[in-house]
């Protein structure tokens, strides 16, 4: 286990480790971090402080297969920093998560919960495994034994993990009953996105789909555009991009093209999202072999002229191979990263206004903190509450990051890490360094 280190350089820190990929995820938020950060005229000391994890956990996890075999995981559970409140953050599940990987997602979280105003740090861990080749009881006794290890970093005040790529309600309540064995006492707060019977929170699985489009009617009320007269392009057609399709179908728009991995479809009609959902759910979570559209391929998807375009699939696809044939007057980050760093200028030059992932995305996180705060209150909120609080925290959030831009005469990405920087070093500044 290490801890933060101060760095001895009067220069700016530079995340040691593997040579990163221009585009990488990480490499990205690094270049925007430098740059809000040359805005605020950061202290050099401070820099270093934001760009180092409080934590860094390693821990080995012995599982016994079913066969009787012992086979032996790496998990990881970094906390970027806790300066604004217990460190929040996703378990992913996968073969190939390593710790650089983790690191970069706690620092995105920082972010993230600093944006919307949730009194949370971030944090984020892993278990390298393939979920798939793992029996029920396998996962169960992996995630116990991941828990168990974590029990001095894991807390209700602590630090509190949430689900991530394989990772769902089942394995938080696996999570939590561990955590609360230990406790010998019942503590839901521990983590979040559990089953509502377990202390989840109504309105959870819809929360980000639902954020994505509350930052995005908001943006589209600054460029005067009006919901039920725009066309939409959504990628991704899980959680969030159905969702996000959904609810912009219901504000009247015209959501003329959705994709999944199966491939796009298209209708310049406007497409007939219930009837595209029930499809998928009935088709094992696949658009494959739909026919009330036009087959595209994905690339093709992502330029077609539109108001708002939603990539809620995956990292990297808006890069500066393709960014200059971008045709939307509104890009909605619903994934994590969808747009690269080096894309950033191209879009702002063709005047995109691109709402970023740690706001766009946020909502997810925000509901999580109001399941947190339910689960401490005892006290459960009827999903029209969560929802009308979730609008009101991402619009006010909108705002926020809106009048920053305008202040520094930047994009809205540039503002959020900005907002997000000065509000965490204001805190550290008040906190100061214990020594
Ligand atoms: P999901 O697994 O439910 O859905 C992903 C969708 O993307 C699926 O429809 C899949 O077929 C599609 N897809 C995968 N590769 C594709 C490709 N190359 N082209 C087009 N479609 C492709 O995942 P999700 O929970 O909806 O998450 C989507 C993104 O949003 C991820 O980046 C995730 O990190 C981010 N995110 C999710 C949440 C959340 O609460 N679920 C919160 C914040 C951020």
């Amino acid at each position: 286990m290490s801890t933060k280190k101060a760095v001895q350089s009067s220069n700016y820190y530079k995340e040691p480790g593997p040579k990163l990929d221009k585009e990488s995820p990480f490499a990205s938020m690094m270049e925007r971090f430098q740059f809000a950060a040359d805005i605020l005229d950061l202290d050099p000391g401070m820099f270093q402080y934001l760009a180092s994890p409080v934590k860094q956990v390693i821990v080995s996890i012995p599982v016994v297969m079913d066969d009787g075999r012992i086979e032996v995981f790496e998990g990881y559970r970094v906390i970027h920093d806790n300066v604004l409140g217990p460190s929040k953050g996703g378990i992913r599940f996968t073969p190939d998560v390593n710790l650089e990987e983790v690191k970069a997602l706690a620092a995105w979280m920082t972010w993230k919960c600093a944006v919307v105003n949730v009194p949370f740090g971030g944090a984020k861990g892993g278990v390298r495994c393939n979920p798939k080749e793992l029996s029920m009881a396998e996962l169960e006794r992996l995630t116990r034994r991941y828990t168990a290890n974590l029990l001095e970093i894991f807390g209700p005040d602590r630090d509190i993990p949430a689900p991530d790529m394989n990772t769902n309600e089942q394995v938080m309540a696996w999570i939590m009953d561990t955590y609360s064995m230990n406790s010998q006492k019942t503590e839901t707060a521990v983590v979040t996105g559990k089953p509502i019977i377990l202390g989840g929170s109504h309105g959870r699985k819809e929360a980000t789909g639902r954020g994505v489009v509350t930052v995005t009617l908001a943006a589209l009320n600054k460029m005067g555009l009006m919901p039920n007269k725009t066309t939409v392009v959504v990628q991704g057609f899980g959680n969030v991009g159905s969702v996000s399709a959904d609810l912009m179908y219901e504000q009247g728009a015209k959501v003329i093209a959705v994709s999944d991995v199966s491939g796009g479809y298209l209708n310049q009609d406007g497409l007939d999202i219930p009837a595209m959902i029930l499809y998928m759910q009935a088709n094992n979570n696949s658009l494959e072999g739909y026919t009330g559209a036009e087959k595209i391929s994905n690339e093709d998807l992502l330029e077609l002229e539109c108001d708002v375009l939603i990539p809620a699939a995956k990292e990297d696809q808006i890069s500066k191979h393709n960014a200059h044939k971008i045709r939307a007057k509104i890009i909605a980050e619903g994934a994590n990263g969808p747009v690269t760093a080096n894309a950033d200028s191209i879009l702002e030059k063709k005047g995109i206004m691109v709402i970023p992932d740690i706001l766009a995305n946020a909502g997810g996180v925000t509901v999580s903190y109001f399941e947190w705060v339910q689960d401490r209150q005892g006290y459960f909120w009827t999903e029209e509450r969560v929802n009308r609080r979730l609008n009101r925290m991402m619009r006010s959030a909108f705002d926020n990051l809106y009048n920053v831009s305008e202040e520094f005469k930047i994009t809205l990405r540039q503002a959020a890490y900005v907002y997000a920087i000065r509000k965490v070093a204001a805190t550290l500044k008040m906190r100061g360094i214990y020594a």
